[in-house]
């Protein structure tokens, strides 16, 4: 019984771009989250988003940013 994984679905991970700019995001981990929390950064805008039970998150309010 080990179902719960955090990976993202391959079709879904090809096609998710930053709601904001439009740029591709890179797998991240959360180093605030925890030992397994993933997310998506992009380097251009400096955001986060998360991963939630592998659906990816993809609002700007709900993103962390990573350059403060
Ligand atoms: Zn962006």
């Amino acid at each position: 019984m080990n179902q719960s994984q955090q990976t993202i679905e391959p079709w879904l991970r090809g096609i998710i771009r930053c709601p904001q700019c439009k740029g591709e995001v890179v797998d991240s981990v959360d180093p605030t989250g925890g030992a397994d929390v993933t997310e998506l950064r992009c380097d251009t805008c400096h955001l986060a988003y998360p991963v939630e039970g592998g659906v990816p998150v993809l609002l700007v309010d709900l993103a962390r940013r990573t350059d403060g």
